[in-house]
């Protein structure tokens, strides 16, 4: 009893000496427990974790991302937390999101860009989302829950590992923070990022009226069913009629016009526009390869990489599907493109790490699960290196690798116990 009085009285007092923060956007008093120096940090440690398990940075054209991040600066400075350190990143994934983290660090997939048609459309999406990181609504809804009970980011870890763009991957325990920040903005937070978000908007120059077609694009996009929808923007930002009327309502408040800068948008668009057959014919062969038609898929993946030899997701499925036939010489050449495309990215490595291993080549096999670890922390890279330690002879770094894997719970912590035990 004691110690609950002394636990609720400490909750007290970090709210009351630390937990009141005034919101940079709206002016008004809440509830944050973290400092902006914790949000920075948070953002900061989070960031190429997030990046990394959502496919890494889309690296065949950087001047798409160079003109995203000059779009999106414009916005950060009129803002009203212009001092964040701001960072923008276009992501190698087909699912229509766009995302912010504490501390200024944004990014936006190339499946939702090739849906926009305008910069003041992209403008819209980046306004909304550096509203987010500005009006600090990460710290906001972590304090909110830390009130409400303890352990809710933890549900983060169901969201890491049922992403389907991670192919037979699953992510470990080490990248939870990443995607919790993603999708645990309240429906007020929503609404207060939509209003500012065409402020900034406005006050960069933009019209305010492609905020409201972004939301009319959005109710189209459920309507239809669009391809990963639901595990995109759509998860955290439901699209509905009363966003499009909130939005409107909105935008009446300014002065009609504004910038659309729709053909240095269609220039900045051209390369990924060009690459549209390639990543759908990419697609298909996903397809394919879940449904174990491997040669179908791999006919795809082919035509693919004609059409775009530069992406570094096309060789790395071609390596994948040649792994999985047990061609691993030709997987290494397919896996060595695609690492050279995007050195980067952590996937191929642990592809070619498998490949290697299978060959008996248990140095270069190492060299690449350590490599892929250096990016992105994985189950499946701990438990090869955890293998290839054991058949070394070296059962404490094998113990250690299986402990890091049982940490990441699930099918592959199982067997890492049973591994383990095995050892002992
Ligand atoms: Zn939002």
């Amino acid at each position: 009893m004691k110690h609950l009085i002394r636990l609720a009285l400490g909750l007290f007092l970090a709210t009351s000496l630390v937990g009141c923060a005034v919101n940079p956007v709206t002016g008004k008093q809440e509830i944050i427990f973290d400092s902006v120096a914790q949000d920075i940090e948070t953002g900061k440690q989070n960031y190429i974790p997030s990046q990394q398990s959502q496919g890494g940075q889309y690296v065949v054209d950087p001047g798409l991302t160079v003109y995203v991040a000059q779009v999106s600066k414009k916005l950060a400075a009129v803002s009203d937390s212009p001092n964040l350190p701001y960072e923008f990143v276009v992501l190698n994934n087909d699912v229509p999101n766009a995302w912010a983290m504490p501390g200024g660090k944004l990014a936006i997939n190339r499946g939702l860009l090739i849906q926009l048609e305008d910069e003041a459309q992209l403008a819209a999406v980046m306004g909304h989302e550096i509203v987010h990181a500005a009006a600090r609504h990460g710290a906001s809804a972590k304090s909110q829950q830390m009130v409400v009970g303890a352990g809710a980011l933890l549900a983060g870890v169901a969201v890491a590992t049922k992403k389907p763009e991670y192919g037979g991957l699953t992510v470990g325990a080490l990248t939870v923070g990443a995607t919790a920040w993603n999708s645990k903005y309240s429906r007020d937070h929503e609404s207060e990022a939509d209003v500012y978000g065409i402020k900034y908007m406005v006050k960069a120059g933009y019209d305010p009226q492609a905020a409201v077609e972004l939301q009319e694009l959005f109710v189209r996009m459920k309507d239809n069913q669009a391809q990963g929808w639901i595990e995109g923007l759509f998860a955290s930002h439901p699209a509905s009629q009363d966003r499009v009327t909130a939005n409107k309502a909105e935008a009446a408040k300014y002065p009609k016009g504004g910038a659309r800068n729709k053909e240095a948008f269609q220039r900045a668009l051209s390369q990924l526009r060009q690459d549209k057959d390639a990543y759908k014919n990419y697609q298909e062969a996903m397809k394919s390869a879940k449904a174990k038609q491997y040669d179908k898929a791999l006919s795809l993946v082919d035509s693919s990489i004609q059409q775009q030899p530069r992406e570094n997701l096309f060789w790395e499925l071609k390596g994948q599907l040649l792994l999985q036939q047990d061609k691993n010489k030709e997987a290494i050449a397919a896996l060595d493109k695609s690492i050279s495309s995007n050195p980067n990215f952590f996937r191929p490595y642990i592809y070619r790490g498998m490949a290697y291993k299978e060959l008996g080549n248990s140095n270069l096999a190492e060299r690449d699960l350590v490599a892929s670890q250096r990016l992105l922390p994985t189950q499946e890279a701990s438990e090869e290196l955890g293998d290839i330690a054991l058949t070394k002879g070296d059962r404490n770094t094998a113990a250690a690798y299986y402990q890091h894997v049982i940490s990441g719970g699930g099918e592959a912590g199982e067997r890492a116990k049973a591994k383990l035990q095995k050892l002992q």
